[in-house]
């Protein structure tokens, strides 16, 4: 399975000099399976899904889009990717179910004027919208596992996804200090656990009040979880690369640990 990062940060794009070696680009990860042209299974739609484009072969995409939750951050770029947005693209995306609304209607909460110009059925091309229960998927060879987790406002899913050759679990927002035990039983073992990592040791009190995870807390869920290599994802909006490169140098892990970088491609689960 090869894992693409388009997107790494949490809260807000980064743009600027400042911001370019880790990338400025919010939520995205696009999974292909190894003997894939290209990706088929997108995590989350932050704007980094507008990379996604040029990493296609043709005109359109086909193939699934999971969100974790609907915050901005995690659905922003969503009618700004443009192989989705094409006449002979075919999506389904799912989300997860809450207040009774389908898929098509929670997105029309924010996807519709005057917030923004169209509806979903606005975009172009064959787009599936489906509110989903935490549970079992199978989505084009990918067993796609559910589960809800502690996060602020609103209902907030991670997904393990599996496939042939191995397994990644991906949890950008997340307050891992609060996990129920039943968490590690979604990802026990996992080869690669992609956590929220969005604030430091020192901003833990920060951290507990939106709902997310600090480095240690990334670090040492892996750690319990039995993870084969952790990646550190949803980076602050305001750490700039000179404060990112110092974090990375004090990270100490008893796995691989490696800091989200845009652009970056990981491949998981070559089995010896
Ligand atoms: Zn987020
Ligand atoms: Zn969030």
């Amino acid at each position: 399975m090869r894992v693409l990062f388009l997107g790494v940060r949490g809260s807000t794009p980064a743009p600027g000099s400042e911001f370019v070696h880790y990338g400025g680009h919010t939520s995205c990860v696009a999974v292909a399976h190894d003997d894939a042209v290209a990706p088929t299974l997108v995590l989350d739609a932050g704007t980094g899904i507008r990379l996604l484009s040029d990493r296609l072969p043709g005109r359109d995409f086909s193939g699934v889009i999971l969100l974790t939750h609907l915050h901005w951050d995690h659905v922003q770029g969503l009618p700004f990717f443009g192989k989705g947005d094409q006449p002979t693209s075919d999506i389904d995306v799912y989300l997860p179910a809450q207040d009774g609304l389908g898929g098509r209607d929670q997105l029309a909460r924010f996807l519709a004027p005057p917030a923004f110009p169209i509806l979903p059925e606005g975009l172009q091309g064959h787009w599936r919208f489906h509110a989903i229960n935490p549970g079992l998927l199978e989505l084009d060879g990918f067993h796609v596992s559910a589960f809800e987790v502690e996060h602020k406002g609103g209902r907030t899913f991670g997904y393990r996804v599996t496939d042939v050759s191995g397994s990644i679990a991906y949890v950008p927002d997340h307050a891992a200090v609060s996990r129920p035990a039943s968490l590690a039983g979604f990802l026990r073992d996992v080869d690669l656990l992609i956590h929220d990592a969005q604030f430091l040791d020192v901003e833990r009190e920060v951290a507990a009040r939106f709902g997310h995870s600090t480095v240690t807390d990334s670090i040492e869920l892996g750690v319990d979880v039995g993870a084969r290599h952790v990646v550190l994802f949803h980076h602050a909006p305001a750490r700039t690369d000179a404060e990112m490169e110092s974090m990375e140098r004090g990270i100490e892990g008893p796995m691989p640990v490696t800091v989200a970088r845009e652009g970056m491609t990981l491949t998981v689960g070559t089995r010896d």
